[in-house]
């Protein structure tokens, strides 16, 4: 099987290192730029439960997908941590040799469940928070989450002992602006590291526009209106953030630049939704389904064939042609595709 790894690389001679597994399509949160109220109201029809591919089959997919040449999963969603015994996924996942684990949630459930993921075998975790004070937190999260749950949830990560916490915050112009110097201030030299994320055009109901963007380098900007920073060599080939580090020893912070540079050419993600489609961008529009074959009682090589004639075939560097793609009414939502 490490031929098939070696050799599986995308028309673009991108390999396969990364997958997303989107555990649910719901959410405690309607964020503004992700699943607004108006779009994902009382009436809005989210997947049924038969649908969701049980977790004894997500992992099945994941042990294939090592095969294939991922080294790396993320749970996300929607808000993975909503999902019924999530733990029981991580602790399956984590048995998996040569895969490293990490999950991505808006940390509102955290506080109670930091130590259970930590005892499943999760080892690394990113929390997502826009602002530090409440009135903006609250506008962008839409559903009356505070700052402190979502703090609390990082302290009791912190306790239970991650090897690696990351904080996202999605900055938008006009909105959290003030939100940048906040959250550097309060995570400098806590040890968490905390990447700031472009807005992106996700979806299709979020309202992107440019001008709604503030640019990585405009955040960087005034984060050294304040402190020193110095950039720092990337962990690994493809990795989504520029890092950095203040100058004075407080530790590093990213920036994710999605949108002004974009890092397609080093893109080796591919996202597997709640309903078991595999998606080869983000921006996507159609995906292949894997759950048909699957609960049809195909055999892994049949599984294994599909994914890489998917991978090898794929030309997707939608960030780098943004401007001639046009806006697709069609792109598939973040948070049934898994942010
Ligand atoms: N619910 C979890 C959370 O919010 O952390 C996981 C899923 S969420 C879709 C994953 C990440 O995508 C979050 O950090 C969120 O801020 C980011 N995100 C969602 N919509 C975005 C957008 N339009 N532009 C940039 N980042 C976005
Ligand atoms: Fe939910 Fe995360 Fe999307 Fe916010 S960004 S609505 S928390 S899935
Ligand atoms: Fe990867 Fe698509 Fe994002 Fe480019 S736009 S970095 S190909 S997910």
């Amino acid at each position: 099987m490490k031929m098939t790894s070696l050799l599986l690389k995308d028309a673009l001679g991108r390999p396969l290192r990364d997958l997303r597994i989107s555990v649910t399509d719901r959410c405690n949160f309607r964020c503004t730029y992700c699943m607004p109220r108006e779009i994902f109201g009382p009436d809005h029809a989210f997947l049924p439960r038969p649908e969701l591919l049980s977790f004894e089959e997500v992992a099945r997919l994941a042990r294939l997908f090592r095969d294939l040449g991922v080294s790396k999963i993320r749970l996300t969603g929607g808000e993975p941590l909503l999902r019924k015994q999530i733990e029981s996924l991580v602790a399956q996942l984590a048995g998996i040799p040569g895969l490293e684990l990490t999950l991505t949630t808006n940390g509102a459930l955290l506080a109670r469940k930091a130590q259970s993921l930590r005892d499943a075998g999760l080892q690394r975790l990113t929390v997502s928070l826009d602002a530090l004070d409440d009135p903006t937190f609250m506008r962008m999260n839409d559903a009356d989450f505070t700052v402190a749950q979502v703090l609390e949830g990082i302290e009791a990560a912190r306790r239970a002992g991650f090897d690696s916490i990351k904080v996202n915050a999605v900055i938008q112009r006009g909105v959290n602006e003030h939100a940048v110097l906040a959250l550097a201030e309060h995570f400098r030299g806590s040890g968490v590291i905390l990447r700031f994320i472009e807005f992106m055009d996700v979806g299709a109901t979020n309202g992107w526009r440019m001008d709604d963007v503030v640019s990585a380098s405009e955040i960087l900007a005034r984060l050294r209106q304040r402190w020193a920073v110095e950039p720092v060599e990337p962990n690994y080939p493809g990795e989504v953030a520029n890092r950095y580090r203040y100058c004075d020893g407080a530790g590093e912070i990213g920036l994710i630049t999605s949108v002004t540079q974009p890092f397609c050419r080093g893109c080796t993600r591919l996202r597997l939704s709640t309903d078991g489609r595999l998606y080869t961008c983000l921006f996507a529009t159609d995906g292949l389904d894997l759950k048909t074959p699957l609960r049809a009682g195909a055999e892994d090589g049949e599984l294994l064939r599909r994914v890489s004639e998917l991978w090898r075939h794929r030309t997707d560097r939608y960030s780098e042609i943004r401007s001639e793609a046009g806006r697709s009414a069609r792109k598939i939502e973040m948070s049934y595709i898994g942010g």
